[in-house]
């Protein structure tokens, strides 16, 4: 047996005369850019998670920069954010000219963690962001409490949690704006990359549309140094058809972490907690072992592909040496870099790709 750690093709197969059909119309519309296409998936998008607004860019990397730029966020200010992200969190500031501060992640849900955040805050913090990793949401409540305290505001990193929601809300809502990603292997995928952003302010909402196209309010008035990222048509016609399943693929990778969970209790591995009055949409079910690259070895050895997510802290990527940071400055995440590991997750896994997983996960713990 072969179990894939995000089988895209199985879930193609699933709605591909649908897809076919949009595609083809979509193609015969001649409307590649912008146009109805986006313009109904943003009013979908912003309807699923309970945004005034809905702003499509080019991708995830995109919506978060573009945001920091719609809030002013440019050269001398410092944009605070966990220590455990994708890169392209940390990416998305420096793009702006901003700097980077890193927070130490909870050592159990892997989110910023509040109780750090403060320490982190300066004159020059000009924003927050907090990354709703692996589909379970940061304690948004804490988080937004000093946020306003400091007057700072916050943009949500939602790119791993569409449709996760904190207390009732959906994450994209929470902060001042939210940033998705539709990166083909996210919870909602394009065929290629894509982004939104999602907020109930309407100034940011005029800036973002004029950012995302070249500054422009109307065609050749350009009021902004804006940029190309926007939603790409096609994608956003896929996006479409998707988004009404969303909710049905996340209950199932939710049924599926409980299955995982259940199977793997009391084999001394650390499983994912889930915070009460919080929905995890588990883009990623991530366990935490001993020896934890020899397991990685094994499940490939299996024909079982696993993931680390991610195998560094930000401050210990070469890319972000100039940072000033050293080993042993964030501790939590740097020893978690060491000890995650991401099984398969994805809405189509059967029980029996389930099952095997986890015999190859005990078979190891065994020896
Ligand atoms: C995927 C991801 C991004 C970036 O999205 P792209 O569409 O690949 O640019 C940003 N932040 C997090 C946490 C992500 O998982």
């Amino acid at each position: 047996m072969r179990v894939k750690f995000v089988d895209l093709r199985a879930q193609f197969v699933t709605i591909q005369d649908e897809i076919g059909l949009r595609v083809q119309e979509l193609l015969a519309s001649t409307q590649y850019i912008l146009g109805p296409s986006v313009a109904q998936f943003e009013q979908s998008f912003a309807a699923f998670v309970g945004a005034d607004h809905a702003i499509g860019v080019a991708s995830g990397l995109d919506a978060l920069r573009l945001s920091l730029q719609a809030l002013d966020v440019g050269p001398g200010g410092e944009v605070i954010t966990a220590a455990n992200t994708f890169i392209a969190t940390s990416l998305a500031i420096e793009g702006v000219g901003a700097r980077p501060v890193l927070v130490d992640c909870h050592p159990q849900t892997y989110n910023l963690d509040p109780a750090r955040l403060e320490a982190a805050i300066t004159s020059r913090t000009r924003a927050i962001i907090p990354v709703h990793l692996y589909g379970q949401p940061a304690d948004m409540d804490p988080i937004l409490a000093l946020a306003r305290a400091h007057g700072i505001p916050v943009v949500e990193d939602a790119c791993q949690a569409h449709g996760a929601t904190y207390k009732g809300r959906s994450c994209g809502v929470l902060g001042d704006l939210g940033c998705f990603s539709f990166y083909p292997g996210k919870n909602l995928g394009a065929v290629g990359d894509g982004g939104m952003i999602t907020t109930n302010r309407a100034d940011l909402t005029e800036k973002l549309l004029m950012l995302r196209n070249y500054g422009q309010k109307t065609k050749y008035q350009h009021e902004l140094k804006g940029t190309n990222s926007r939603l790409d048509a096609l994608q956003a016609a896929v996006l479409e058809v998707k988004l009404k399943y969303l909710p049905a693929w996340n209950r199932l990778r939710q049924q599926h972490a409980a299955r995982y969970s259940e199977l793997l209790k009391d084999l001394g591995l650390v499983t994912p907690v889930a915070v009460s009055g919080c929905s995890h949409i588990y883009h990623l079910y991530v366990i935490r072992v001993q020896s934890r690259d020899s397991l990685l070895h094994h499940l490939t050895s299996l024909g079982i592909e696993a993931g680390i997510h991610y195998p560094r802290a930000i401050h210990m990527h070469p890319a972000h040496a100039d940072l000033g940071y050293s080993p042993g400055s964030f501790p939590v995440s740097e020893r978690y870099s060491e000890e995650i590991l991401s099984l398969p997750m994805f809405p189509e896994l059967t029980p029996a790709e389930i099952e095997y997983v986890v015999s190859g996960v005990r078979g190891f713990l065994k020896e």
